[in-house]
């Protein structure tokens, strides 16, 4: 049987390890940031009507420039966006490797504050784009100072700041990502992404990067409707930019990437926002209270603004991890030393978890 190093794949792919949080099938998975809670049976009831719908001309290819989804996502968005504002695709993932392809590539760079979003260097790598790590400081959080030296020493094509920050769970001011958009403009003209996949999850004090895009044609936000929105299955992620933005995604997405069947499914959802987004509040409590007891347990709880907590100052994460997993509850490992990442589930999955940890530390 061959393996990979036997096939001819590029010589920057060799050695690569593809993206892989285990999929492991436990009474309590609060691994990857899902949204634990199910869609309310009446609106799956309206999605499956719509997909019932969508069947009848499944012979014909989508609607390519999916407008009723966009006016969908604009209308969720508010703040004066319409449909030439808004671009998506499958789960925010794709958003940004389109961004990638659009504003990256050989000969170009991307920038990010470590650690954040595993999926950001393979999205360089696999466009060809250099890759610049830049290290927060201990406690993870960013100012503006920090930022704006950051991007005028590497003049980066690219800058992707995930706000909040996975898997940190750390809330960014909006005058640090005008900081960024104003030293990345004297630097090299470059894109700035927010990545506000959690935004749904902040406690207020910060506002969305949305309030910034106006007059600022080189700012995308990407978002996504795979977290607050229970949506992670349907793959659904979306942006809005300049419309001129939108139209350099367009070069490079692949002919009616977003199906029938999804477009059909994410305007169902959308339809309900308020009932899909019940339990964010829920979910904000459960979080508030994982902070709250991992302190008491005398643990370091990183600030979060996330449905997440990245908690340290464990001795042997692995065997905690192992322990909870035994236990029934899978959480994730990301790799900073002392550290584990868990997610906010429902309140029954996020006292399991509090019960064992309590056992264990
Ligand atoms: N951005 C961040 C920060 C994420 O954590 C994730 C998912 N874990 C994504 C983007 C991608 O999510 P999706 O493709 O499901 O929209």
């Amino acid at each position: 049987m061959a393996t990979l190093d036997d096939l001819p794949i590029r010589d920057d792919l060799k050695g690569q390890k593809p993206y892989g949080a285990p999929q492991l099938a436990v009474p309590v998975s609060l691994n990857v940031n899902e949204n634990t809670h199910r869609v309310p049976e009446e609106v799956a009831v309206d999605i499956i009507q719509r997909l019932a719908q969508a069947v009848l001309d499944i012979n014909r290819y989508p609607d390519r420039e999916f407008e009723g989804l966009r006016a969908a996502l604009a209308a969720y968005l508010g703040g004066g966006l319409s449909v030439a504002n808004i671009w998506a695709a499958n789960g925010s993932n794709e958003v940004l490797q389109q961004i990638f392809q659009a504003f990256g590539g050989p000969g170009r760079s991307a920038l990010s504050f470590t650690p954040t979003y595993s999926m950001y260097p393979l999205l360089a790598q696999g466009t060809g784009t250099v890759w610049i790590p830049v290290a927060r400081p201990d406690d993870y959080e960013l100012d503006a100072r920090f930022v704006r030296e950051a991007i005028l020493e590497n003049k980066p094509d690219i800058v992707l700041i995930c706000a909040p920050n996975n898997p940190t769970g750390t809330p960014v001011d909006l005058e640090v990502i005008e900081a960024a958009y104003e030293a990345l403009t004297l630097a090299s003209g470059g894109i700035l992404v927010i990545d506000e996949a959690y935004a749904e999850f902040a406690d207020g004090r910060v506002g969305s990067s949305l309030q910034l895009l106006e007059g600022r044609e080189r700012l995308l936000v990407s978002r996504t409707m795979s977290k607050a929105f229970a949506f992670a299955g349907a793959r659904v992620g979306y942006l809005a930019a300049d419309p001129a933005a939108v139209d350099a995604l367009r070069l490079v997405r692949l002919p009616y990437h977003l199906s029938a069947f999804t477009q059909a499914a994410a305007e169902g959802a959308l339809a309900h926002s308020g009932a899909m987004l019940a339990m964010v509040d829920d979910i904000k409590a459960q979080r508030d209270r994982i902070v709250f007891e991992l302190g008491q347990l005398g643990l370091k709880v990183f600030r979060t603004d996330s449905n997440f907590v990245l908690f340290g100052g464990l001795k042997d994460p692995d065997e905690i991890w192992t322990r909870l997993l035994e236990r029934g509850v899978l959480i994730r490992n990301v790799g900073i030393p002392g550290t584990l990442r868990v997610s906010a589930g429902t309140e029954r999955e996020t006292s399991a978890f509090l019960e064992a940890m309590r056992e264990l530390v």
